[in-house]
């Protein structure tokens, strides 16, 4: 027996929770279940992460979680439970599967069968958001070396285990040389260890697109956080409907299992519900704790279900359907499948050999570290910038005023007057001999702009790692 929490969650939560468990209880899962509250009525009770104490321990100590959707209230001051929850217990792989099943669904996509990959923890979701001048707010995007390989890893990993043939990455590095570049660094060095697997790298708006329009052209596709999520929910919902998809978000001692979809309030409560979405991440979870037998017999009676035409209410279709179905008797017809095969949508068969290799994060040598000076980020209302440009010649020491941009375009020297300028400066001191800059000089610049009334905001230190520059040039430099 393997002891499970469990979180019912709000709006349909209860219901499709309840008709999962009704599945996998007749199914026989060797499971025991332990319930813990989570979501609107934890944070309507004064506690703004939306899970308390016990719910953590109780995750900790059992360490596969299955929740179905919560409410987030609106308004501020209330933190997402599920970003905190990847992050807390280092869930970083999201594994999305996404395919349809034509002729008994509705798509428009019937042979699409597609893995979203989305790394969990990073990118903007960081969270590190700062106002820093009256017009100008700023949001990290934070990508690291270890994130990066450990979810690219983790895309070929899988691709391997599940058979597939190819494994694309998403960046939009033509932008984001440093950020996104890393991530398509690491997928070029990782795909080099698996050459049995096709590789290819898109730009994101393009294979999104491509994505949209043609999704049998992909197979497992690995992408940062933000991309991740958009991607995931139209691929998705281009299957047939976000109401049939699970999905499981993997650490390496937690991992959380659910549906993709929301707690959808409108229907709450009227057991219309499909839970098919709740049940296939379920399915996902009895594969992860190494109950293949069960997961195939509940996977391949569900698959018997939507054959027959018993649908729920959100894939119901005069012509394909047979029956229109509550939660209940969905769950129900199910269970009447359970050690049943389908004739048309591909059986499911799950290896008992799922262990996927996963080798611990070993860190690079440190590279050689030279400061080449910094970029200064001024507050300044003033429109003519050579004003500005003279001020902080004052700056000046081994390192020099070489430009000055705004929201990334160089404005001096020799900027446009068409330019549209805010109030927020990045004035960019460089040496100009080549030489390492001295770490003094940036204190002496920020004293020197103290002095003479420049309102510096921040700063950020301009570094070569093994000779190669660490930071971007402005647009237009
Ligand atoms: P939603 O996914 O809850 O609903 C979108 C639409 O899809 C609705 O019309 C809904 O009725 C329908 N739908 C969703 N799941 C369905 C199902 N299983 N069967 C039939 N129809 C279904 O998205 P939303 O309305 O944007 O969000 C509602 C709430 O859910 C919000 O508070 C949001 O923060 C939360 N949410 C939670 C999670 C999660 O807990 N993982 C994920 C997304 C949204």
């Amino acid at each position: 027996m393997k002891k499970i929490t469990i979180a019912k969650g709000d709006g349909i939560g209860p219901e499709i929770m309840d008709a999962t468990i009704k599945i996998l209880e007749a199914a026989k899962a060797r499971i025991e279940w332990e319930e813990i509250q989570v979501g609107e009525r934890v944070y309507l009770s004064g506690n703004s992460s939306g899970i308390d104490k016990n719910a953590w321990e109780s995750i900790r100590r059992n360490k596969v979680f299955l929740k179905a959707p919560i409410t987030t209230p609106q308004g501020g001051g209330y933190k997402s439970l599920n970003v905190t929850m990847r992050k807390s217990l280092g869930l970083y792989a999201n594994v999305r599967p996404c395919n349809s099943f034509h002729p008994f669904v509705k798509t428009k996509h019937p042979h699409m069968d597609v893995v979203i990959i989305r790394e969990n923890e990073e990118d903007l979701y960081a969270g590190i958001e700062h106002q820093q001048t009256d017009e100008v707010v700023q949001c990290l995007k934070l990508i690291t070396r270890p994130g990066c390989e450990k979810i690219v890893r983790y895309a070929f990993e899988y691709a391997k285990l599940y058979g597939r043939k190819r494994v694309s990455c998403f960046v939009k590095d033509n932008i984001m040389k440093h950020t996104d570049g890393l991530f398509h660094q690491v997928f070029k060095e990782i795909a080099q260890e698996y050459p049995e697997l096709e590789s290819d790298a898109w730009i994101i708006d393009i294979g999104a697109a491509r994505l949209a329009d043609t999704p049998e052209m992909f197979d497992v596709v690995v992408l940062p956080n933000l991309y991740g999520d958009v991607v995931s929910d139209i691929t998705a919902q281009i299957s047939g409907s976000v109401g049939l998809a699970g999905s499981s978000n993997i650490g390496e001692s937690c991992a959380m299992f659910e549906a993709i979809h929301g707690s959808a309030p409108d229907i709450a409560g009227q057991n219309v519900a499909n839970p098919s979405g709740l049940l296939r991440g379920a399915v996902m979870m009895l594969n992860h704790i190494g109950q293949q037998d069960i997961a195939e017999k509940i996977i391949n009676a569900w698959a018997c279900t939507i054959e027959d035409g018993i649908h729920t209410a959100d894939i119901y279709k005069e012509g394909i359907s047979k029956q229109k179905v509550g939660t209940d008797a969905f769950a129900d017809a199910v269970i009447e499948r359970l050690g049943k095969r389908p004739h048309h949508i591909k059986s499911e068969t799950f290896s008992k050999d799922v262990k996927l290799n996963l080798p611990a994060y070993k860190r690079k040598p440190k590279s050689v570290k030279v400061l080449k000076g910094v970029d200064v980020f001024v507050d300044w209302d003033g429109t003519k910038v050579d004003e500005l440009a003279n001020q902080l010649k004052n700056l000046e020491s081994d390192i020099k005023l070489s430009m000055i941009t705004n929201r990334g375009v160089k404005v001096w020297p020799e900027g446009f007057e068409e330019t549209f300028c805010t109030d927020h400066w990045r004035c960019r001191f460089e040496v100009e001999n080549g030489h390492p800059a001295k770490k003094e000089s940036i204190p002496q610049a920020l004293s020197k702009a103290l002095e003479i009334g420049i309102d510096v905001i921040k700063t950020e230190n301009l570094y070569e790692f093994d000779g190669v520059r660490g930071y971007s040039l402005g647009q237009g430099q």
